[in-house]
């Protein structure tokens, strides 16, 4: 076997190409992700995923497919809809937190609100 097949190529069972777009992303030592990840996307998915993407956001899409993977193994029915709705729940409570720090803000008399508003930058509300 080529000692430096990567993950793809060995459950393909042919000689690795330097040329291959998943190559750098998917060595050896993460075959278990690429399985359980070839499983929920599938190969021509995934390249097709990283051929869309620039070079520089692959690594952060092969992690985001990963994550996709590895959680749909762990529960193939909701996959990742609870992590989906824990962010939910982070965003709601954070944007209640704006609201009430605003609130806090607006009553603070003048003179205490300029070393606030130089070193904090509150973000807009956006609604999601
Ligand atoms: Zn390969």
């Amino acid at each position: 076997m080529n000692i430096k097949s990567c993950a793809v190529c060995r459950f393909k069972r042919k000689r690795c190409s330097e040329t291959s777009i998943m190559a750098p992303y998917f060595p050896i030592s993460r075959t278990a992700e690429y399985h359980k990840s070839q499983n929920v996307s599938g190969v021509t998915n995934i390249v097709k995923m990283l051929a869309a993407v620039s070079p520089h956001d692959r690594g952060a899409t092969v992690e985001s497919i990963i994550m996709d993977g590895t959680v749909s193994y762990k529960d193939p029915v909701l996959r990742t809809l609870e992590i989906v709705l824990d962010l939910r729940s982070q965003i709601h409570s954070l944007k209640n937190e704006i609201v009430t720090l605003r609130h806090k803000l607006a009553f603070l008399p003048e003179r205490e609100k300029q070393p606030l508003e130089a070193s904090v930058n509150i973000p807009q509300i956006v609604r999601v």
